[in-house]
């Protein structure tokens, strides 16, 4: 069982009024059955979520608060659903202008070639993979399909490729200590130039390797979500003034969190950031990653 707990600490109704543009680039949305499937996973196996809301709940919740762009993230656990759950994501992104939302797909699925093709037909802005989820590597042969998939479209790729936070509720097949370590992200940088890549939780947990490789290649970016607000215990979070400035970008993991939904942004103001600095992480390197010019 878990000994995760969740925290009843103070909630503000509005982002601080210090911060201009807000962008959370690490937002989860989902159909209603999907969501209540994840929640009952969270409640045995990871942190007690805070915010049990749809993903049309989500939306109003965050932008009425005064977040100015989300970007929605899903993620197909097994193979022939992500047409489903790609279908879903657009029809959220009609009805909810402020959000840009990123497709999924299940490595080495069936047609996954075509299901990211239409995926980017409905407007879809990138793809967001887990690869503990979804029991991938990064140098598998599946992947490279999904890779030049982005490239060929110009859409970045958010991939949940550090090794934490491992989870025994997931059946791993293969250890993600082996099959998410930052060379092999380092050899796709290197495969895949023009791919842009999101590796959210600045990395966890290596954190001194993406560091270098932040500094090695202009492709990847990193996101904030959760290493931020001291949660999980053992992260030895380098200082966000230490990692480059033009490639880290704000993100929650909302609503998947056990804590205050604007306890990760008063945590960034605490930081006394400069104020350039401030609007690279919480606006410009967002905007950067989704443009489609490279
Ligand atoms: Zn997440």
């Amino acid at each position: 069982m878990n000994n995760w707990l969740l925290l009843d600490d103070y909630e503000d109704k509005r982002l601080p009024d210090s911060f201009s543009i807000v962008i959370d680039a690490h937002v989860h949305l989902f159909p209603d059955g999907v969501f209540q499937a994840i929640w009952r996973w969270f409640d045995q196996f990871a942190w007690p979520i805070r915010y049990k809301l749809t993903s049309p709940q989500i939306m109003e919740f965050l932008t009425s608060r005064g977040v100015d762009r989300i970007l929605g993230l899903h993620y197909a656990h097994k193979p022939g659903i992500a047409r489903q759950l790609n279908t879903y994501m657009a029809g959220l992104c009609r009805d909810h202008p402020k959000l840009t939302g990123t497709a999924t797909v299940f490595p080495g699925e069936k047609n996954a070639v075509d299901i990211l093709k239409e995926a980017f037909e409905l407007g879809l802005a990138g793809v967001k993979l887990h690869a503990h989820v979804q029991y991938f590597a990064m140098d598998d042969p599946v992947m490279h399909e999904i890779y030049e998939s982005c490239v060929n479209y110009s859409k970045p790729l958010i991939m949940h490729v550090g090794r934490e936070p491992k989870n025994h509720g997931f059946p791993y097949q293969r250890d993600p200590y082996e099959t998410c370590k930052a060379d092999k992200l380092e050899r796709v940088l290197k495969d895949y130039p023009s791919l842009k890549i999101c590796v959210p939780h600045l990395g966890a947990d290596e954190f001194d390797q993406y560091k270098r490789l932040l500094e090695g290649y202009d492709n990847l970016w990193v996101d904030t979500a959760m290493v931020l607000v001291d949660y999980v215990p053992g992260f030895k979070v380098p200082k966000l003034t230490e990692l480059r400035s033009d490639r880290v970008m704000f993100g929650t993991d909302f609503p998947n969190i056990p804590y205050a939904w604007d306890t990760e942004i008063r945590q960034l103001g605490k930081l006394q950031l400069r104020d350039d600095f401030l609007e690279k992480i919480l606006e410009r390197n967002a905007i950067e990653f989704l443009s489609t010019s490279a």
